[in-house]
């Protein structure tokens, strides 16, 4: 399979309508792309059961009114499930899936292993015997799938951050309920799809080792990162539909570029002027406070 040409994304769950943090988040990763002159891409990750069709709808219209076009029609994740198969049987086949039984509690409870950080799993089913595998498939309780890792930390390259290590551990890659997991899905579909450029929230930066490590693993090139300062509500909290009028819908799209520009430091308030005057090096590094008007 020849790669396509590299490309940015931007990729959200359609769990709920997109707020201006999003947006804006949105127009950072297509300012980063077409300043760098890659494609430009949005992908709705819907796998998630908690996500629905007509908030995904919503979410590439508003995309788009803000001038954030996908090059390619936004391409879904439960569209694309054999890729993610396709991957498990093979990190299967070479002995890097095991099957856990663990619940949330399971995992909390459990003494953590000897050099595994904090918030690693703690390795319960890693070396389960077959008699002990049989006894919990017994159980009931339907098992994820994680990869055996061989390693507790691995180090990115961000744009913003610089050198960031963090915690990898024997991710998930399959829930109990079937569905891939997240940190299997980006890797994945970024690779598909040619994205070597991933600019996002920075409440996503810890999940980067794994997702770089994971990448790494299945001979897959490693994106540059590039996490931005979310967008948070007037007691420092992450901004929510709560916090009142956050959507587009409710802000208006010139309402909303004018204060994403202002935000940003743009004079502009079209997505091509802000791209004439755009430069990572003066990216504010802070959160952005938002009140809502
Ligand atoms: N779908 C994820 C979210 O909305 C973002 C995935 C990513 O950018 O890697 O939080």
């Amino acid at each position: 399979m020849t790669r396509p040409s590299s490309a940015g994304r931007f990729a959200p769950s359609p769990s709920a309508d997109l707020h201006i943090g999003n947006l804006r988040t949105a127009i950072l990763a297509w300012l980063f792309a077409r300043s760098t002159r890659r494609r430009f891409l949005v992908r709705v990750e819907d796998l998630d059961d908690r996500t629905f069709p007509d908030i995904a709808a919503r979410q590439v219209a508003d995309l788009a009114a803000i001038g954030v076009t996908s090059d390619e029609p936004p391409e879904y994740q439960t569209a694309h499930t054999a890729r993610y198969d396709a991957v498990i049987d093979e990190l299967t086949a070479r002995g890097l899936v095991y099957e856990c039984y663990c619940s949330r509690k399971d995992i909390l409870q459990a003494p953590r292993a000897p050099h595994a950080p904090e918030g690693a799993y703690p390795g319960t089913c890693r070396d389960l015997t077959d008699t002990q595998r049989a006894e919990r498939r017994a159980g009931g309780r339907p098992p994820a799938l994680r990869l055996r890792s061989d390693t507790f930390r691995y180090t990115v390259t961000d744009i913003l951050h610089g050198d960031y290590t963090g915690v990898v551990d024997d991710l998930v890659l399959r829930r109990g309920d079937g569905i891939p997991a997240y940190n299997l899905a980006v890797v994945v579909d970024d690779a598909a799809q040619g994205v070597d450029q991933v600019v996002r929230g920075d409440d996503l930066l810890p999940s980067s080792p794994r997702q770089a490590y994971l990448g790494a693993l299945l001979g897959y090139p490693t994106p540059m990162y590039a996490h931005v300062p979310l967008v948070l509500n007037a007691d420092g909290k992450r901004l929510a539909k709560r916090d009142g009028a956050v959507t587009l819908a409710e802000i208006g799209v010139e309402n909303a570029l004018a204060q994403i520009a202002d935000s940003l430091g743009f004079t502009a308030r079209t997505l091509p002027g802000m791209l004439d005057d755009f430069d990572p090096a003066r990216l504010p590094r802070d959160p952005w406070v938002y009140r809502p008007g």
